[in-house]
């Protein structure tokens, strides 16, 4: 019961990490620039007509942002993988392959700017390309769409996600986090210290100080030319279009350039849009529905290739039999 409890309050301690969008200095400055921008009526206008109010989708936001906070701390209590050990690892692992190695002693100042810059962009990447394959991959479409449901837009939409797309997202930071913090280790040797590193986020904390929250809202904010660089609120809200072609685009996190690289990138132009997945099973639908949905597509899709899953399993020993034929005919 206390676990539960302490599970149920883990989310408050999002508004006091400054690793989290939620923190409360990123709110207060999202609150002051909603505020500037509500009180230009032309802006007023724009949000009113988009976006109504509706509480159903706010309220299971709240709800899936519990949740997957309880099954955090659960897992949480059985993991064992923490990111200081697999950086390790794979600094070992390194040595292993080039056992003559001796590492660069530069400047620790420059070595943690770099470390600093090349996270960013990598890890940027990393979550545009996840991001592209849940929205490409068929499977993994069906979980992400629990984000894509939502009718209404507040910062807390961030975290309405299935534990499904959460689990691959814990894997992937731990992925791209091994790979370069352990990079850096070996490179670089003492002048990187795996405790510092892992501390290193001033581009993620000026990212979110600089309007990561209205992402999710009904303001559309939108960077003009520079959203070729950066993906704006308002881009970011026409990926939450019930329209397919704007669903299917804006994938980025902070930088654009990826999609502009992938073709993916639309620009803000004050497009008419309606937030939420059209034609879909979750659309509109409850707590229970938006967790066990996604599975039972799965399986209906799974059943659907399942004959050519099947032929494909089999395909090289039904080879392998036929030679055997042939050998014995011979
Ligand atoms: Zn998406
Ligand atoms: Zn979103």
């Amino acid at each position: 019961m206390e676990f539960i409890i302490e599970s149920l309050l883990t989310p408050l301690g999002f508004f006091s990490d400054p690793n989290r969008r939620l923190y409360w200095v990123y709110l207060l400055f999202s609150l002051f620039v909603f505020l500037f921008f509500v009180f230009k009526k032309n802006i007023y206008c724009e949000i009113k007509s988009k976006a109504m109010l509706n509480k159903d989708s706010l309220w299971l936001d709240v709800k899936l942002w519990l949740f997957n906070s309880v099954i955090r701390s659960f897992v949480g209590l059985f993991a064992f993988i923490s990111l200081s050990a697999t950086v390790l690892l794979f600094v070992k692992f390194l040595y292993i392959m080039l056992p003559h190695w001796s590492p660069l002693q530069i400047n620790y100042t420059i070595v943690t700017v770099f470390l600093t810059f090349v996270s960013f962009v990598v890890f940027d990447f990393l979550r545009f390309f996840q991001h592209y394959l849940m929205h490409k991959v068929s499977f993994l479409w069906h979980f992400h769409q629990v984000h894509h449901s939502a009718t209404y837009l507040t910062p807390i939409t961030l975290y309405r996600m299935h534990p499904v797309e959460n689990l691959i997202s814990a894997f992937r930071r731990i992925g791209g986090q091994t790979f370069v913090f352990g990079s850096f280790m070996f490179i670089f040797g003492s002048s990187v210290n795996v405790y510092d590193i892992i501390g290193v986020n001033a581009i993620s904390f000026v990212a979110n100080f600089a309007l990561s929250n209205l992402r999710h809202s009904p303001l559309p904010i939108s960077f003009g030319l520079l959203e070729k660089v950066f993906i704006s609120p308002a881009q970011h809200q026409l990926h939450h279009s019930s329209n397919p072609k704007l669903t299917h685009s804006n994938y980025g996190v902070v930088l654009s350039l990826w999609d502009k690289l992938w073709g993916t990138l639309v620009l803000y132009n004050k497009q008419d849009i309606k937030y939420g997945v059209k034609n879909l099973h979750l659309q509109n639908q409850g707590f229970y529905h938006q967790l066990i949905t996604p599975f039972s597509l799965c399986l209906q899709q799974y059943k659907s290739f399942a004959p050519n899953l099947k032929s494909f399993i089999r395909y090289p020993f039904n080879l392998i039999a036929k030679t055997g034929e042939n050998i014995h005919e011979v």
